[in-house]
């Protein structure tokens, strides 16, 4: 009797393992194409991987969001991330394409999500209005003297136009330089910098920056 139940039960988890049934599907976003692999299971998603992109590395978290909005409500009418508009519209169209002949029946309309979280009083040393690179710098540095921290960010992601500047950063006279063997100083950097901007440069702020701007690259360095 037990072994003919196991049999039984065997037989019915694999009918259930037999019905997932993956597909693919991709959609342009803003550096490229984005590929994802949708599970259906019972004509539902059941999951969502993007197996390939050329996105930045910041959209991450936005493409974690998209995928489990459009999990929970089974639907494509939800809203884009602000700051990756292009990555979640791409991943919608992705996903779009990848059922288009699973079967499965999306919402219309994704239902709202109401929010109903009680809010409560919250206590903090230091709150820091603003995660982009400034303030994610001064909320860490805050944390580490052992102030307690609250940053806040308006966006759905942190890191506002920190996330773009992929050019450079400007130091002179840094711990890198030395190793190097490159002569550089402050005062060429000021020089430099006063030229740059038309000799229109607030002076006290620039000498700050070109004199410790080093210990910034220091400081970067040492968070990895
Ligand atoms: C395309 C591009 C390329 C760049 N390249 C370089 C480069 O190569 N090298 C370089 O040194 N600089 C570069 N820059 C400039 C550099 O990115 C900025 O000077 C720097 O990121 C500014 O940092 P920040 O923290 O002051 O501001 P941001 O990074 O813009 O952060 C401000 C944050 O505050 C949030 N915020 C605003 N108001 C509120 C509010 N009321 N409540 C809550 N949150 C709020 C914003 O959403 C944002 O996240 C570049 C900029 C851009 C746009």
């Amino acid at each position: 009797m037990f072994k003919k139940s196991l049999i039984m039960l065997s037989l019915v988890s694999s009918l259930v393992m037999a019905s997932k049934e993956e597909f693919v599907g991709s959609g342009k976003g803003y550096n490229g194409d984005i590929k994802v692999r949708v599970s259906v299971e019972n004509k539902k998603i059941t999951d969502i991987e993007v197996v390939k992109h050329e996105e930045s590395g910041f959209t991450r978290r936005a493409m974690k969001k998209i995928n489990d909005e459009i999990l929970s409500s089974q639907s494509l009418d939800i809203d884009n991330i602000a700051g990756a508009t292009y990555t979640s519209e791409g991943i919608k169209e992705a996903v779009g394409k990848a059922i288009a002949s699973s079967g499965v029946i999306l919402n219309k309309v994704a239902k709202k999500a109401t929010i109903n979280e009680e809010l409560k009083d919250l206590e903090t040393d230091i709150v820091v209005v603003g995660g982009g690179g400034a303030g994610l710098s001064a909320a860490i540095a805050a944390k580490e003297n052992g102030a307690r921290v609250i940053l806040l960010e308006k966006m759905p992601m942190v890191g506002g136009n920190t996330n773009y500047a992929t050019g450079g950063i400007n130091a002179a006279d840094t711990s890198i330089q030395k190793k190097l063997g490159i002569e550089d100083s402050a005062e060429l950097y000021y020089n430099d910098t006063m030229k740059g901007g038309k000799n229109l440069n607030n002076p006290s702020l620039l000498k700050k920056l070109t004199e410790e701007s080093k210990y910034a690259i220091d400081w970067l360095i040492s968070k990895g």
